[in-house]
């Protein structure tokens, strides 16, 4: 194991954080908000894809391929992170205990590390479960038809227990984050007319110097 942090007992106790939340909080952290806590969803193409890739992987089944025990759609969870989900394949290496849990996704491999994220949640996940070291893990990626093996290093394992400590925040005080409009991540996003960022922007600036003016010329009275 690589941290023993502990998560305060109420934080625990409450609902699971779903791990598919990880991929989203790290590409835009309001993004997880409207989707796990508003239940916005808005399907585009990357999504769709992603989904059909999910559907055909979740069906729980167990094989050896090569010598290698394989189980697919493995429940997974961790109290400590509050983290629960599903993985899509895990093979058990080494002595056949030793978790390797495999993601798949849409695409070829991403600019930023939200599926590393993801897959390394899943690792924090086997490992308290299993009580095994899990020191690496793959992607595989349909576009490529490759799996990209990902070392579970102390950064990535940083990385991904911050991302699920800004998750436990937002879900405990039901705060979405505000927009802040990013060409090259919101044009991709499957929530942009929804969420509509540049718009949201302006409104807050509004409304904040509405507040400013208002406190000003109430200073200003009293004077
Ligand atoms: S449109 Fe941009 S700010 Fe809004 S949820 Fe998507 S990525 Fe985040």
């Amino acid at each position: 194991m690589h941290s023993d942090e502990a998560v305060p007992t109420d934080e625990r106790e409450s609902d699971p954080i779903p791990l598919s939340a990880l991929q989203h909080a790290v590409y835009c952290l309001r993004q997880a908000a409207l989707i796990h806590l508003e239940r916005m969803w808005a399907e585009n193409r990357f999504t769709a894809e992603g989904h059909v890739l999910h559907v055909a992987a979740d069906k729980p089944a167990q094989r050896k391929v090569r010598g290698i025990r394989r189980v697919a759609a493995l429940p997974l969870a961790s109290k400590r992170l509050g983290i629960a989900g599903i993985a899509d394949l895990v093979e058990f290496h080494g002595d056949g205990q030793v978790p390797f849990p495999i993601e798949m996704k849409r695409g070829k491999p991403k600019l930023h590390r939200a599926d590393e994220v993801q897959l390394c949640a899943q690792a924090l996940c086997l490992e308290e479960m299993t009580g095994r070291d899990v020191p690496e893990g793959a992607l595989y990626y349909a576009e490529t038809k490759r799996r990209l093996v990902v070392p579970f290093d102390e950064g990535l394992r940083r990385l991904t227990e911050e991302t699920a400590a800004k998750l436990r925040e937002i879900f405990s005080t039901f705060q979405t984050p505000p927009a802040t409009f990013r060409a090259d991540r919101c044009r991709a996003c499957s929530l942009l007319e929804l969420c509509r960022p540049k718009a949201s922007a302006k409104l807050a600036r509004q409304w904040r110097d509405r507040m400013v003016q208002a406190a000003l010329a109430e200073e200003e009275s009293a004077m």
